[in-house]
């Protein structure tokens, strides 16, 4: 299978099994966005509950916040996005094309129709629209580019009603806009996009430590959500390529299809940010610490992980093909922690009412387990089995005769069926639920 082949395949399973739809289809789609499906939508809650439990719910010195998306612009002027949130562009001079510059091969000409290309120019990324019935530039505001700054702009409003010591840190999940020049890799590069960002505050003498924490607890959910070790890799931000009052940056890079690119980032970016909105708004941003009586800026820690670029290195690498001789047999090979579909339950046959009625029966008994568990009871159970694997259930169960005690020895136990090997096993109800807690867990 080609790259290229694979993401084809990734992209039509996602909207053959109802992950993730082109925006707008109906009418066309509109570049750089998407819809997540209803599995989607599941495993991307799912990826995201881990987040929240393991950088924020799980510690004490974590504070969560839902910040809005529109904000005073002066943020963005402070945090230096509305001078330099850009990307260079370049417009071919025959076509009318834009592209990226820093992506082109050649700088001078078109990829697309070869004509030459004019000269490059920064394009801010930022969503303009307006606040209130005035559209003059006095109602300008922006559709936020990151939600790191609606994190930096309650930071004095979580010291003062939770009173938090040092170090600490604020946790937001939410959307996030930048209008890409040229948006790709399906759901890669999007113009709107969704991050889960902490910003960790600390005393500047400690961010050797913070930062060291914080790469191990992005390892570590990278593990939770079944993302490959040896596909990620740590690429050190040079010097010349990193932001000026950042001391050191590390991308995680994921191996994609279309290549080793950014995944996540963290980054000590010193207390820029706090001082500039200091600055900027004139309300004092500092951190009192009674103990030494020492009033100072805090020092910030950051990583920041985009939620879409994490559901497509997890679709990426699940995606399995078995050749089974005839056909092939399709699966995504999900952590059972973020499947969206836990297990699915089916009558052995559909026209069996006292098949059925078992079968609800230990559906609604695994269900005490978690609400996921489907039911399906449409076709062969062979096609039940490529379906569920397809949208990687692990785990497939199966009532028979023998459930309802044909073989009285055998009476109350199921098949219970493996995803990833389709390996088939008898065993008692009771089994199967313990099979199930234990690889959700
Ligand atoms: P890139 O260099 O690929 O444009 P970036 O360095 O600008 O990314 P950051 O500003 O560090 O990205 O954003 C933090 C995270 O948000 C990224 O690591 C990525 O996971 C995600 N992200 C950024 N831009 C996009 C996008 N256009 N579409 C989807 N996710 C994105």
């Amino acid at each position: 299978m080609t790259d290229s082949n694979l993401m084809e395949k990734i992209v039509s399973l996602c909207k053959r099994r109802g992950f993730i739809f082109p925006g707008s289809e109906i009418y066309g789609g509109l570049a750089g966005t998407f819809d997540y499906g209803p599995y989607g939508v599941v495993l991307k809650e799912n990826v995201e509950r881990l987040w929240l439990q393991m950088f924020r719910d799980s510690r004490d010195d974590m504070y969560g916040v839902d910040a809005a998306i529109l904000m005073n612009p002066k943020v963005w002027e402070a945090s230096g996005h509305v001078a330099g949130f850009s990307d260079p562009l370049a417009e071919c001079k025959k076509c009318k094309k834009r592209f990226r510059a820093d992506h082109l091969d050649d700088a001078k000409k078109c990829p697309e129709c070869k004509g030459a290309l004019g000269d490059v120019r920064q394009f801010n990324m930022m969503f303009k629209t307006h606040a209130g019935a005035m559209e003059d530039d006095s109602a300008t505001v922006y559709l936020r580019p990151e939600t790191a700054g609606g994190i930096f702009t309650n930071f004095k409003n979580v010291i003062d009603s939770l009173h938090p010591k040092l170090p600490f840190g604020i946790a937001q999940i939410g959307k996030a806009f930048r209008n890409e020049i040229a948006p790709r890799d399906f759901i890669f590069r999007l113009r709107e996009l969704e991050q889960m960002e902490v910003e960790y505050f600390i005393h500047p003498s400690e961010w050797e430590h913070a930062f060291e924490e914080w790469r191990k607890v992005m390892h570590f959910f990278a593990e939770a959500i079944g993302l490959p070790q040896n596909m990620i890799h740590e690429l050190e931000v040079e010097d010349k390529d990193r932001a000026h009052y950042s001391k050191r940056t590390i991308d995680f890079e994921f191996e994609y299809p279309f290549g080793r690119k950014e995944l996540w980032g963290l980054a000590y970016r010193g207390d820029f940010d706090l001082s500039a909105h200091e600055t900027n708004s004139k309300v004092e941003l500092k951190y009192l610490d009674e103990a030494t009586g020492e009033k100072f800026t805090p020092h910030v820690i950051e990583p920041s992980l985009g939620v879409d670029r994490t559901i497509l290195a997890i679709l990426t690498s699940a995606y399995r093909e078995d050749d089974m001789g005839a056909d092939v047999r399709t699966y995504l090979a999900l952590a059972p922690k973020i499947a969206p579909v836990k297990a699915m339950v089916s009558p052995l046959l559909k026209n069996k009412p006292e098949l059925a009625l078992k079968a609800r029966e230990v559906r609604a008994e695994l269900q005490k387990i978690h609400p996921a568990i489907a039911w399906d009871d449409n076709g062969n159970i062979g096609k039940r089995y490529r379906r569920q694997d397809e949208i990687g259930t692990p785990f497939c169960i199966t009532i028979d005769f023998d459930t309802l005690g044909e073989k009285p020895e055998l009476k109350d136990t199921v098949t219970l069926r493996h995803r990833d090997t389709g390996e088939q096993e008898r065993l008692t109800v009771a089994k199967v639920a313990e099979r199930i807690r234990t690889a959700i867990q």
